[in-house]
């Protein structure tokens, strides 16, 4: 007998009948003699319903405690109805909020992070029998304020629980079936990859590829939870995630760029002739970081020809730039900026691979496979396993068949078929 942890994303508990299909599935599970933990998410759009909603009501910059007692009320739709569809498929089951469990976030609402979680109740409901159906997305501070985890932190709330109780697996059930090289749903040469390292994953998840939140591989990298990523509408094996040892690398290692990602999240700030001067940067980076704001790529160039003055840009998510704008309109006049340019028609194109580490070259070939679409580079960051570019938006999925061809990642088998 095994403890299972199985997370369905939006458009898996979409409507009723799929919710239907849904407790099934776990029914199945659970009848096979395994202990069955659900976590789910709001049903597919209504996030961003309430979201909209919120800005509705609460204008450009609504109050995020609020933001987050209404966002929340989405999860908890969904894990009522997925438990009165496992009892009518004779199954006992309950359902709990975050608040029920006690998955202990900090306070930073809209983004949350989990401190810890009580594995006691969730314990006691799958002892007595009755499956757990959990609201993922949401937490409690420590002064019983409601937070969520950040959009798609059911798959984090999924992998946090499944570490808590010692889960023997956590199988994330989604809209694909399973991790490809790159989105399936915009590059249909996209190969699905059967393991994927913790590691490569970060990096595929922090740059865009939202089959999984960053956060849910943080802590299944932790806590060595093996995640299974798999459809919600076909038996089909998908993609296990798990640590580098665990399998045999020749399927990633053959391949110096492993997958290709991109962000549609962010906008472009340039802050127009600030002073070039010691200590203007850590003057407008620490303000934002003083609002829990983000930053992402920089530029700054040092101003020639004796000029006084350069441009800083960097970026930030999108969901950020409102608040962002307020701290630059006030740090601007601090630092002499003339003018804020925001650019929110941007992308930032990823190649990802641990086999970079030892290839020298990757990112002028990127940059080649770019320029040869005639697409501009706005900004450029790099680690040792990944290259990003940031270019215009309308522009993603040029550059990313482009550079998942130039990588010779394409699938083989439909290659040959148009060929
Ligand atoms: P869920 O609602 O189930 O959490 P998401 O929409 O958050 O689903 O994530 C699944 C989506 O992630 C897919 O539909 C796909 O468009 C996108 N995606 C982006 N990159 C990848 C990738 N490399 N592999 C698989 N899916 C990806
Ligand atoms: N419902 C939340 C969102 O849309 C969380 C999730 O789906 O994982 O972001
Ligand atoms: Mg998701």
């Amino acid at each position: 007998m095994s403890l299972v942890v199985m997370k369905f994303g939006g458009t898996s508990v979409a409507n009723i009948e799929r919710i239907r299909n849904v407790a099934k599935r776990c029914a199945k599970v659970a009848e096979q003699g395994h202990e069955v933990v659900v976590i789910v998410s709001a049903m597919s759009g209504e996030t961003n319903k309430l979201l909209a909603l919120a800005h509705e009501a609460g204008g450009e910059i609504p109050d995020p405690r609020e933001m987050d007692a209404l966002a929340a009320t989405g999860e908890q739709v969904t894990a009522a109805l997925t438990a009165m569809a496992l009892q009518q498929a004779g199954k006992p089951a309950r359902s709990l909020l975050g608040h029920q469990v006690r998955v202990l976030t900090d306070n930073a609402f809209t983004k949350a992070r989990i401190r810890t979680i009580d594995g006691t109740k969730i314990g006691e409901t799958v002892k007595s029998g009755q499956i757990c159906v959990i609201a993922g997305f949401q937490g409690v501070d420590d002064h019983g304020n409601i937070t969520t985890l950040g959009r798609g932190g059911s798959d984090t709330s999924a992998v946090a629980i499944a570490a808590a109780i010692n889960a023997d697996v956590c199988e994330i059930y989604t809209d694909v079936d399973g991790v490809y090289t790159t989105d399936p749903n915009i590059c249909p040469l996209a190969r699905k990859i059967k393991h994927i390292s913790y590691e490569e994953m970060l990096e595929l998840a922090s740059l865009g590829a939202k089959v999984l939140q960053i956060r849910s591989v943080e802590i299944a990298m932790k806590y060595g939870v093996p995640v299974h990523v798999r459809s919600s509408f076909s038996d089909a094996e998908g993609t296990i995630v798990t640590s580098e040892d665990r399998f045999s690398p020749s399927e990633m290692e053959r391949m110096t760029v492993a997958g290709v990602a991109y962000d549609k999240n962010e906008a472009k700030l340039t802050l127009r002739d600030v002073q070039d001067q010691p200590g203007v940067v850590a003057k407008i980076f620490g303000a934002l970081a003083e609002k829990n704001i983000s930053v992402d790529m920089i530029i700054q160039n040092v101003a020639t020809g004796g000029a006084a003055a350069t441009d800083v840009t960097f970026t930030v998510t999108k969901a950020d730039v409102a608040r962002a704008k307020s701290v630059i309109a006030e740090i601007g006049k601090i630092v002499g900026m003339k003018e804020l340019v925001v650019d929110d028609q941007v992308v930032k194109v990823s190649i990802v691979g641990l086999g970079m580490r030892s290839h020298a070259g990757i990112a002028a070939k990127m940059f080649e496979l770019l320029a040869g679409e005639g697409i501009n580079i706005q900004a450029i960051s790099t680690s040792e396993i990944k290259v990003s570019c940031l270019i215009a938006a309308k522009y993603t999925e040029l550059a990313v068949r482009a550079l998942h061809t130039g990588f010779g990642l394409d699938r083989k088998d439909v290659k040959e078929e148009g060929a």
